[in-house]
Parts: C-alpha cells; structure tokens; sequence
C-alpha cells in the first residue's frame, strides 16, 4: 500500500549513512534502502526528507535555530528560564555538562529530548511526517508552530526527533552530496533534476528506476539550475584556459541571480536556489511584459537596484527593499534594472545549445533595452566605442590578455565585484561548472593603511570549534581628546578568517580569563563598548575592558559597506583577519574619524 513507509526505518537509514566512513558504503546503504525498504509510491516522499533543502512543494518553515528553540522549550512546557531551556538557548556554547554537543542544535536538542521522550518509536509513517511538516510550514505563528512541534513530540522518540530537526534546518550532515542521491536513485535523475529544479517530478516520473528517460529540455515556467563559474587566479591564467577561442569579458555584476520566465502576462523571478521572487512582480512584471518583444521565454541576469540620481548601480543589498517601494507605489530615486547576459529560450523553443554568440544576437532581437530598468549585456567591439564618454562600458570582446587585464583593472576602479570570462562558442549547461566561464575577482588587499582594530567580543564556532570563541567583534576607537586614550570603542565588524588555528588558539587563551558572557535575556554590554540593537552584533562574549584586548590587523576586500548592523558608519566586506598585533597596545586602535577619512579618500569622494 502507498505510503505505508515507516519514519523509523528512514531514521535506521540516516544512522547507518553516518556511522559510515566511506561513500561507497553510505551510497550502497541508500541503494538497499530503495531496493528493499521504500515503496516507489513513497519515493517522493522520502527523498524530500534526505535532500530538504531541493524541496519546493513545501513553503519555508521560518525556523531558524534561535526561534526553534524557543518554540521547543514551549513545545516540551519547560520554563525559559530552565537549565535545559538556556542550555538549548546557547546551543552554540554548551552548558557545562554538554561540551561535546555545543555547536550542534540538533545534538543538544537530542540531549534535552531525551531526558523527555520515551525511547520506543512513535511509528509514524513518513507520510504522516510530511503532512505535520506541511502543517509546520503553513502555521503563520509561533503558537501555532508550537503545536505542531508538540504534536511531533508526542508521536516520536527522541532519536527520531533529532532528525526532524534536521530536516527541518535543511542539513542532515549525512556526509553524502546531493549528486551521489540523484545517482543511486535513477542515472537520469541529476540531469533531470537540472532543468526541472522540481523534486517532485523527478521522483515521480522516474519511479522504473530500470527503466531511462529520454532527455528532456527546459520548459518556460519551471527554474532551471544555473551554470555557473569557475574561479580563476589572475587574467594571465584565464586566458591561458580559454586559449584560441573567441572570447567575452563581462562585469561580474553583486545583484541576485535571477531568470526570468515569461510565459505571455505571467512572469516568473526564479533565484539562485529556485525560489520564484514574486516581491519582484510589481516592479518588473510590466517592463518585462511590455519591452520583450517573444510571448514566451526563459532570460538569465542579474537583478540590481539603479540609483537614478547617481546614474549607477546602488551598492549590493538593497534590492528587498527597492522592490517593496515599488509594491508600495512610493517613488523613489531608486528602481530595480534587470540585466540579462543570456536568453535560454525564445518563443517555442529551448536555445541552449546555441553559441553564445548565437545567444546574444538573439537578445538583441529580443529584449528591448530601457535605460536603468531593463538592460542587455552584449559586447561593445572596444571600450566605450558606443558609449557617451565616462559611461562604463560592462561587456568586451577581448582579443589578447592585455584586453582582460585592461577591463578588469578598470572594472574594479569603477568599484565592481570582478570580471567574468565567457567562451563565446559554448552552450549554456545547466548547473555546469566546468570553466566555459571564468571569474576573476580582487585578491583581498592590504587598505592604504593598516586597520588596526581591538577585538571588544567573541561568538563561540560551530561544527568543530563549538564550545569554543572562533570569530570576534571588532571595534574602532572613538576619537579621543588630543594626548588621552580613548575610552570608548564602537563595533566595526565581524571577522573569523585569516588567522591558524595555533594562532587563534593563542588569542583566544590570552582574552579567556576577560571574557565576560553575554547571558539570555539580554544584558548591556560594558559602557566602554557602542553598539546598535541588532542583534546579529551581539556577540557571545564581551571583552572585560579595552585595555585587556589586543589588537589585530585586517585587509578586506577593497570596498566597504555602509553599516545597518554595526555601530560604525561604514563596515567592511569580506573581512579577513591579516596578523595580530602583538607589538601594539591595546591604545594604539584606529580611529573612527580616520577611518572614515580613508574610505573617503579610496572612494574618490
Ligand atoms: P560569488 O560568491 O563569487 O558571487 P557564486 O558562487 O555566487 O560566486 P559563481 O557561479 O561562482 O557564483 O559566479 C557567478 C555568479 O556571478 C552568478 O551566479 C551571478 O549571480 C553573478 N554574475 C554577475 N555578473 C555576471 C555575468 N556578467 N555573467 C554571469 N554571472 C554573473
């Protein structure tokens, strides 16, 4: 009978899969799983649960590890204020007794659960777990969300529940990639998986495992996974790997990855992770609709935000908010643009395999440009051939090394994220990574001054650096009165990169007998320290006093961000911690005033 499948036989599966060293053996266990355990009826069923994160049929549950917790203590009717309430609270950390775990949410919630839940199997039916975590995901609160997670609790063991909270994160840790699943399950199902992104469908259609499927294309209205590139050290090295083809260099542009479906008045905004981004619709839908002259097509591009009074691009993480003006018809001098580097279908057919040569002169024809809004990236012949003088040119085809090295300094001189190699005679691969296209990016670089920095917090690692201080909160000092030293220091940034583990480990066992927790509820930190309210800037730990720290020099991609989360004006992207300074004093932090001064003056402004 359909979906008779029990939960616990999938749970023995998931422990096998991890006691298992080798992937031969993880990958014959889920073989014998298909073969023997799993009705085909229940495939679908299943596979949702080991590849969660590929699940479309089921919305987001809008469970991150913080509120899970909270929605667990009340679940299992514990006072907040509980030890095993704190302890699931600062899962990251550990209590006393639970070192081991820390860093791992669903362990500790499995050491909670099972001073609670009996160990005899609840026996649910994987059916009957995938309809309560479709309840789960469609309760719009917290109290609903409580109850269904009660529910789980009073049908499952503790064991059992461990999973489910896996799953319900989206990591199951199995050790086992997404490729291998696809594979043991149907030769065709990765391929067509690819151009589907529908979990469901690959499930069901390829049910006769014995049994090949003739290749499909992709279709307008079902997300395709993107191809994607490759990276690459330096230009001299790209053009060695691209050596006697014809080739395209582009600005690597810091948008959304976005494909848009149109399928006459129905537009599609598929992201990266196939989500279709319907927040999009308001602002684009109608320039989509109205400057595309094909009824039906698939574009791939770049969703960016237009800032109309600076004629450029706005700085990366905007676009949620620019798409909510539009929805909310208030006017604004920015505009979401979409810029599409390639078409993937046109009018009745898929285009593919086309050049991507091809390709272009298809969106030419296609898509009409409208200035800030809807904009095609296509090769200018030289730079800025066709452009009014001081317009960044975005595309070139590139006939030497110099061409590349030229574009890419200059691309990063106007602020960019990169460059990116294509060859022009190649076919768009779905999910292909194999190095048609090319990305190059600034190495991280030394600022035009040390930042030197006082670490003033620490937040504990996951995984193998639970339990344990494995980034901090950085701070600048406030620009104390001439011949003093400063007394307060403002949150800069967070940085975990760049040092060994001897050496953090030397930083840290310095700083441990300073440190000071950041207990739950919430507690100020010392008055020394300015911070926001976000939360993301609460570090885990404080450091007693400024003049305990040390300080550590960091080199950051050359762009900076402007700061919602830190107190600082501006915060830097991609940080990376360079050396730490054990010459210098506690005192001899950077300023704000000179920080900002050097921002300002790398900007040009
Ligand atoms: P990164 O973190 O460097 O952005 P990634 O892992 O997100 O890399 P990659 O495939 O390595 O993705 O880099 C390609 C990404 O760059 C695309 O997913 C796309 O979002 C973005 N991109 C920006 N401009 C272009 C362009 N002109 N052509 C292709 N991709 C572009």
């Amino acid at each position: 009978m359909s979906g008779d499948t029990k939960f616990s036989v999938l749970v023995s599966l998931f422990n096998w899969m991890q006691k298992s060293k080798s992937s031969a053996q993880k990958r014959s266990k889920f073989r014998k799983f298909l073969d023997t355990f799993c009705k085909p009826s229940d495939y679908f069923s299943a596979i949702r649960l080991i590849l969660p994160s590929l699940d479309r049929e089921r919305g987001t549950y809008g469970l991150k590890e913080s509120v899970l917790a909270t929605c667990l203590v009340d679940a299992l009717g514990m006072s907040r204020d509980s030890e095993d309430a704190v302890r699931l609270f600062n899962w990251r950390r550990g209590g006393p007794k639970s070192g081991a775990n820390a860093g791992n949410f669903a362990l500790v919630a499995a050491e909670v659960l099972q001073r609670r839940q009996g160990m005899a199997s609840g026996g649910q039916t994987i059916k009957e777990l995938n309809d309560l975590l479709d309840r789960l995901a469609s309760s719009e609160n917290r109290s609903e969300k409580t109850s269904v997670l009660s529910t789980l609790i009073k049908k499952t063991n503790a064991q059992e529940m461990k999973w489910i909270i896996m799953i319900i994160l989206k990591d199951l840790k199995l050790g086992i990639s997404e490729k291998s699943i696809f594979h043991e399950f149907h030769p065709d199902a990765e391929d067509l998986f690819n151009v589907t992104c529908d979990l469901k469908l690959v499930c069901e259609k390829l049910r006769d495992r014995g049994q090949r499927h003739k290749r499909q294309d992709i279709e307008v209205g079902k997300a395709v996974r993107p191809q994607l590139a490759m990276r690459i050290g330096n230009a001299a090295a790209a053009w060695k790997k691209l050596h006697g083809k014809e080739v395209v260099v582009e600005c690597k542009f810091d948008g959304d990855r976005i494909q848009v479906h149109k399928n006459g008045s129905e537009i599609h905004f598929f992201s990266r992770n196939f989500l279709d981004h319907t927040e999009y619709g308001p602002g684009m839908s109608d320039i989509i609709i109205n400057n595309i002259v094909v009824d039906r097509c698939i574009l791939d591009g770049e969703m960016l935000v237009w800032d109309k009074s600076a004629n450029r691009f706005a700085e990366f993480g905007s676009n949620q908010e620019i798409a909510k003006a539009a929805r909310d018809g208030l006017d604004s001098d920015r505009q979401l643009c979409y810029i599409s580097f390639d078409i993937l279908y046109a009018g009745d057919t898929s285009v593919i395999h086309q050049t991507l040569k091809e390709r272009h002169e298809l969106l030419r024809k296609v898509v009409k440009p409208l200035k800030g809004r809807l904009e095609i990236l296509v090769p200018d012949e030289g730079l800025n051939s066709h452009r009014p003088p001081g317009e960044p040119c975005w595309s070139l085809l590139a006939h030497n090394m110099e061409d590349v090295e030229r574009f890419f300094k200059e691309t990063i001189e106007n602020r960019d994220e990169g460059i990116i190699l294509k060859d022009l005679s190649s076919k768009w691969e779905p999910g292909d990574r194999s190095g048609k296209w090319l990305k190059l990016k600034p190495e991280y670089i030394h600022a035009s001054a040390d930042l030197d920095v006082l670490i003033i917090g620490g937040y504990y690692g996951s995984g193998r650096r639970g339990g344990e201080v494995a980034q901090f909160l950085v701070g600048l000092a406030e620009c104390p009165p001439a011949n003093t030293y400063p007394r307060r220091f403002i949150s800069f940034c967070r940085v975990g990169t760049g040092l060994s583990d001897e050496e953090l480990e030397a930083v840290v066992t310095k700083l441990k007998p300073y440190f000071r927790k950041y207990e739950f509820p919430k507690k100020s930190p010392p008055s020394f320290y300015q911070v926001t309210n976000h939360s993301k800037e609460r570090p885990d730990v404080w450091i007693e006093s400024p003049e305990k720290s040390i300080i550590l020099s960091i080199t950051s991609d050359i762009r900076t961000i402007s700061s919602e989360v830190f107190a600082a004006p501006y915060s830097l992207r991609f940080p990376r911690i360079d050396r730490v300074r054990w010459d210098k004093a506690w005192h001899d932090c950077l300023d704000v005033q000179s920080f900002v001064e050097l921002v300002r003056s790398s900007n040009g402004t």
